[in-house]
């Protein structure tokens, strides 16, 4: 059973199994805390001798075989939906490259949503049964932590990953050595090595460059997450998408398709074209064929978003791979440009990963339009709605963000109303196990429909039990930032100081938004109407208060100034006690705010939010939504499981549509939600507000989930008909 423990240890499975998180704490309770949920550090922690002693207890004992079963059972699992709708992945698998990815808070190497998706593209990739791998960097130091100077300046400091503390393991030769593969990047050739990350049933390799043969400066290319200027940003890029490649050449698996996440992938054409001519095919198959096995996701419309690279970093970064035999340079230049003869043109990532792809898509319908009218220019020929760009609307993990006071609530109702007598469950009807084995079943019934028109059902959950779990939510949510500001208060000066017991308050509609502090987010949009906004916190029948979080990159001062706006408003205003500011935002941070607040905010410059994903976690948990139309809520919202912002238009003038946008949403507020929220009956129920949030877990959930995702991925994209 050790060893078993320690492979769960190492298998990010466990991260998305509410009684194998609740088995690691069980372990250590201490450890669980102040190691932030990481189950390696954990059995570090625990000594050899301590475990055994343990497991000799033996509730404890039983715990740990249920969960090892309930392990072993997923990962043999033959009877799945990959291996009945794309078999052929099984043998040669989707290889997957991004730049980020978003598991869990104990690998801290995605910067925002985008590494979010597609740590969850993995999980579901995994949980379908999908052939799949895929490919990234070891940022050693991660993304950065935040932290705030006395002016409330943001700050960034970084900390060392250590991969014997992590889920992570070395990838090795045949000798046993760490497999060490070469990739030219300016005038030298950088050695790198892997690690694997065990994503249920599949593998994420991260690459590394920290490696005693390199120079330093190039030990440290991946030091962090797109750290630094445009050449270290390029260099990056050479080594994820030539580099990534290589490593699975070395590692003998053949994808059939390259799904490039983002173009900071893009490269990959280059080696791909590279091997085939130099397997003897001229420059016109080689591209043929390279486009036929890529597919590409582009993820947003902001122009910042997409890398360009002038002429003279290209001919620096791939100085020695345009010098080798047969590679045609000045063509596959022309392949990053909008207009192929124009020299002075930059080169741009995603026209290469357009160009060359079979299969390009955006992330919600109206980003594709969007997408579609931003690229027309590589099209001429064609009108803008034929432009070769689709869409397949983001989604999220489902079984991984859903808290764990959710889950345990689901199974003790079901466990409940598990009628074992029944003659199904007795003669082991298939379709009855779930009564048997109700957290088993998460796995497989959380994105259905039927299950969340049964889980929804008010003969199922009444509304005092529902109400009740909500209260108990937001007051876990209040718990929770009453602890972070205390921490963070340590830094603060005596004046700024906050009483923890005024604090936020259990009864009142809290309101949350959390996400990247970039500009375009409009994070302080609410705050325009401060006034206004100060009486409704105050309103003692109807108080409304909020909670916010978020990093800006360490290079946007405007993200730094909304921050710091916020921050003083939270400690200077009228606000102050109704506002909070939580430090350092992070996986964790966005479970406990998309469970416990009531509403979640979404207030960005419309189109420019491709899709949006943290709003999708907010359903199963009985947030509901207030959001522009724009990206996926534009898609998710019907008038009845939410509420939206303004309508399905946005004025062609920034200022317009910020004057515009922040009285809509004001108006939003206090003309439908807290009247939704305080309108109680003789109980002291909010019938409608309940209503709304069983809305949102019948129409949304279902939908806005990554299984639906990467199953229409596989369908629409990976698999060729
Ligand atoms: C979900 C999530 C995001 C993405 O949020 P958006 O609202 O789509 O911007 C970013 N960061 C973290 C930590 C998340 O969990």
């Amino acid at each position: 059973m050790v060893a078993g423990l320690n492979r769960l240890a190492r298998n990010l499975w466990w991260t998305g199994d509410q009684e194998a998180q609740e088995l690691f704490q069980e372990l250590s309770p201490r450890a669980w805390q102040n190691l932030y949920h990481n189950a390696v550090a954990i059995l570090h922690e625990v000594s050899e001798s301590e475990l055994r002693a343990r497991l000799q207890n033996p509730d404890f004992a039983g715990h740990v075989r249920h969960v090892l079963d309930d392990f072993e059972t997923y990962m043999a699992e033959k009877n799945t939906w990959g291996q009945k709708h794309a078999p052929e992945l099984a043998k040669n698998p989707v290889a997957y490259f991004s730049a980020e990815f978003g598991f869990h808070e104990t690998l801290p190497i995605a910067a925002g949503g985008l590494g979010i998706l597609a740590g969850d593209h993995a999980k579901s990739a995994s949980d379908l049964g999908l052939g799949f791998v895929g490919v990234s960097l070891f940022y050693r130091q991660g993304y950065f932590q935040q932290a705030f100077d006395v002016n409330n300046w943001q700050t960034e400091y970084y900390t060392l990953l250590d991969p014997k503390n992590l889920p992570l393991e070395p990838v090795l030769n045949p000798r046993g050595e760490p497999l060490v593969c070469a990739v030219d990047i300016g005038m030298n050739q950088v050695l790198f090595q892997a690690w694997r990350i065990n994503v249920g049933r599949v593998p994420v390799y991260l690459l590394d460059t920290n490696r005693p043969e390199n120079e330093q400066h190039f030990r440290d290319l991946t030091l962090r997450v797109y750290g630094g200027d445009s050449t270290t940003r390029i260099m990056q890029e050479v080594l994820l998408g030539i580099g990534g490649v290589r490593l699975l050449r070395a590692l003998g698996v053949r994808p059939s398709v390259f799904h490039m996440n983002e173009g900071h992938a893009a490269f990959l054409t280059f080696e791909l074209m590279r091997e085939k001519m130099v397997g003897g095919k001229n420059f016109a198959d080689a591209l043929a064929a390279t486009k036929a096995e890529c597919i590409f996701t582009t993820h947003t419309p902001v122009e910042a978003g997409h890398d360009r690279f002038s002429r003279e970093l290209m001919d620096y970064a791939l100085h020695r791979f345009r010098t080798q035999a047969g590679v045609p340079f000045p063509e596959l230049l022309a392949l990053g440009r909008v207009k192929p003869a124009d020299a002075h043109e930059p080169f741009c990532m995603t026209v290469l990963a357009l160009k060359l792809s079979r299969a390009a898509n955006g992330v919600s319908e109206l980003h594709g339009r969007v997408s579609r009218h931003m690229w027309q220019s590589l099209y001429p020929d064609l009108p803008e709605d034929k432009v070769p760009i689709g869409h397949i609307t983001n989604g999220v993990h489902m079984r991984s963000w859903m808290k764990g006071t959710m889950r345990r609530f689901w199974r003790r109702k079901l466990t409940e109303n598990l009628d074992v007598g029944s003659p199904a469950v007795m003669a082991g009807d298939s379709t009855h196990f779930w009564k048997l084995k109700p957290e088993h079943d998460w796995a497989s019934k959380i994105n259905s429909p039927e299950f969340w028109n049964k889980m929804a059902d008010s003969n199922f959950i009444s509304d005092e039990e529902l109400w009740a779990l909500r209260y108990k939510l937001r007051r876990e949510l209040i718990e929770f930032s009453r602890r972070r500001l205390l921490l963070q208060q340590h830094r603060v000066s005596q004046g700024d100081f906050i009483a923890f017991d005024h604090l936020l308050n259990p009864d009142a509609l809290t309101i949350g938004f959390a996400r990247r502090f970039a500009t375009y987010k409009r994070a302080p949009l609410i705050f325009q109407q401060l006034e206004n906004v100060v009486r409704l916190t105050r309103d003692a029948a109807r108080p409304v208060q909020f909670v916010f979080a978020g990093k800006a990159h360490p290079r946007d001062d405007d993200g730094k100034r909304y921050i710091q706006h916020i921050i003083h408003l939270s400690k200077y205003s009228d606000l102050k006690g109704h506002l909070v500011f939580i430090e350092n935002y992070d996986v964790h941070i966005a479970r406990q705010m998309v469970s416990g607040c009531d509403v979640w905010l979404n207030n960005p410059r419309r189109p420019l939010e491709a899709s949006g994903t943290s709003g999708m976690k907010a359903g199963p948990h009985g947030c509901l939504n207030l959001s522009i139309l724009d990206g996926w809520w534009r898609e998710g919202y019907d008038g009845t499981n939410g509420f939206a912002i303004g309508d399905d238009t946005h004025p062609a003038s920034i200022d317009e549509q910020d004057r515009r946008d922040s009285a809509n949403l004001y108006k939003a507020l206090t003309e439908e939600v807290i009247p939704c929220f305080f309108n109680r009956d003789a109980q002291g129920i909010p019938r409608e507000w309940l209503k709304k949030i069983r809305r949102a877990m019948v129409t949304l959930v279902p939908q806005f989930n990554t299984w639906r995702m990467v199953q229409e991925y596989a369908e629409k994209y990976y698999v060729v008909k």
